[in-house]
């Protein structure tokens, strides 16, 4: 993965700007993105893919602000959506609805026949109540869904149990077993046209091996089916690739696809992918700064201004990141730290344990916070979203404003007043 972060003069820069100069131009929290980073690590998969004949859409999900998916767009990304929000998101950045697979277990007819209309590349179907649906939908749209079944192919990617994707006992896809039966009633239906097979087997995977047992399993099927006179067009091995956030061996883009692209030698089907975290992961940082310093008798607290509302990682998953000062140059003593916000939960912390040499008034930065991390955030506690900016060499562009009271109340509304009392 990419990395455009640097020390220099004992200040932390993203590409050309110290990002202590964003934190006070912009507030606190605050996320920001290199684009650089986000081309880097597009292009790395495009290299890493060579003369394969492929298709790469950015999981939308991971990070899904405009500025982001624009910068993408213009390299020529497609997008897999898990929503019709997705799908608007998409357009608006310029994305070419032809590069869009649409997934997702409760897609609603709403949903299908606005993907429907702009043309996507094809439905990754979850589930055979989901594949009559679609043929419906399509049929009074009087157009044909062009379909890929989701297969859970039943291989454990050895992840975090809640982004683990790919067991028999997860509600993703159809279980692969049963997978030839359906595609042959499918084959039948008059408004469904079947293009492909994709699976997603889970998130934040650091092994090569549980990607390739996958890929194994999904061309036993495309075998099958082609002896039964169902040709399909792609192959889609979904996303899931793991990134850097602390010391974990990750395997590259090009060491994947080293052992993947071997299985497809000589085959007609294009490879779809769909990664997310290992596009933006580590393009983006969160900004914070300390509020309080604390000590409850041998424990101290560094109370920031983030909390789980802004980054929920630490909170949902136990996801350990790197925390580090804007500005090292600190006669602050080093001392250990639980990193929290001001949530009134105990959950709400972003690291436990960290060695800094910080005071009060200190920029801090949390790492690799680039995916699945403004996406998931909320107002809870009556918390204003973040503001989000994009760096791209010595610019910095605000890609979202941080939310104020006005927006945080937008839509809702006061009883009428009784006139007569109680
Ligand atoms: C979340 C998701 C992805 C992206 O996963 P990453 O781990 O971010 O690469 C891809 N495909 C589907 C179907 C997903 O749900």
């Amino acid at each position: 993965m990419y990395n455009t972060v640097s020390t220099q003069n004992h200040r932390l820069y993203l590409e050309d700007v110290a990002l202590e100069q964003v934190a006070t131009q912009f507030g606190t929290p605050c996320y920001v993105y290199s684009k650089a980073a986000l081309v880097k690590n597009y292009q790395a998969y495009q290299a890493a893919l060579g003369d394969q004949k492929h298709l790469i859409c950015y999981a939308v999900k991971a990070n899904s602000n405009i500025a982001v998916l624009q910068t993408l767009a213009a390299l020529g990304a497609g997008f897999d959506i898990v929503s019709a929000g997705e799908l608007e998101r998409v357009l608006m950045a310029g994305g070419d609805p032809a590069k869009i697979v649409f997934s997702g277990v409760a897609k609603t007819a709403g949903e299908m026949r606005r993907a429907l209309e702009v043309g996507i590349h094809c439905f990754n179907v979850e589930s055979e109540a989901e594949l009559d649906l679609l043929n419906r939908t399509a049929a009074e749209a009087g157009c044909v869904a062009s379909v890929s079944m989701r297969v859970n192919p039943d291989v454990d990617a050895k992840t975090h149990p809640y982004i683990s994707t790919g067991l028999k006992e997860n509600k993703f896809g159809v279980d692969i077993n049963l997978a030839p039966a359906i595609y042959e009633r499918a084959a039948k239906m008059t408004n469904i046209s079947l293009v492909g097979v994709d699976c997603h087997i889970g998130s934040q995977i650091t092994e090569i091996t549980p990607f390739i047992d996958a890929m194994d399993r999904l061309l036993l099927l495309v075998d099958q089916l082609k002896d039964h006179g169902i040709q399909l067009q792609h192959i889609d091995i979904g996303g899931g690739l793991g990134v850097h956030y602390q010391n974990e061996d990750v395997p590259s883009v090009d060491d994947y696809m080293a052992q993947l692209l071997p299985r497809l030698e000589g085959r007609q089907e294009m490879l779809v992918m769909e990664p997310g975290r290992s596009i933006t992961a580590n393009a983006g940082l969160l900004l914070t700064q300390v509020q309080f310093i604390k000590s409850n008798g041998d424990k101290n607290f560094a109370i920031v201004d983030a909390a789980m509302n802004d980054m929920l990682r630490p909170a949902l998953y136990q996801a350990w990141m790197d925390i580090q000062p804007l500005n090292t140059d600190s006669s602050s003593a080093e001392r250990q730290y639980d990193v929290v916000g001001p949530v009134c939960e105990t959950g709400d912390f972003l690291g436990k344990d960290r060695n800094l040499t910080i005071a009060a008034g200190d920029y801090l930065a949390l790492f690799s916070a680039g995916a699945y991390g403004f996406v998931m955030s909320s107002n809870y506690n009556s918390r204003g979203r973040a503001a989000e900016v994009m760096i791209d060499g010595a610019e910095t562009h605000k890609i979202r404003a941080r939310e104020t009271f006005d927006d945080l109340v937008r839509g809702e509304q006061l009883l009428p007043v009784s006139t007569e009392g109680h």
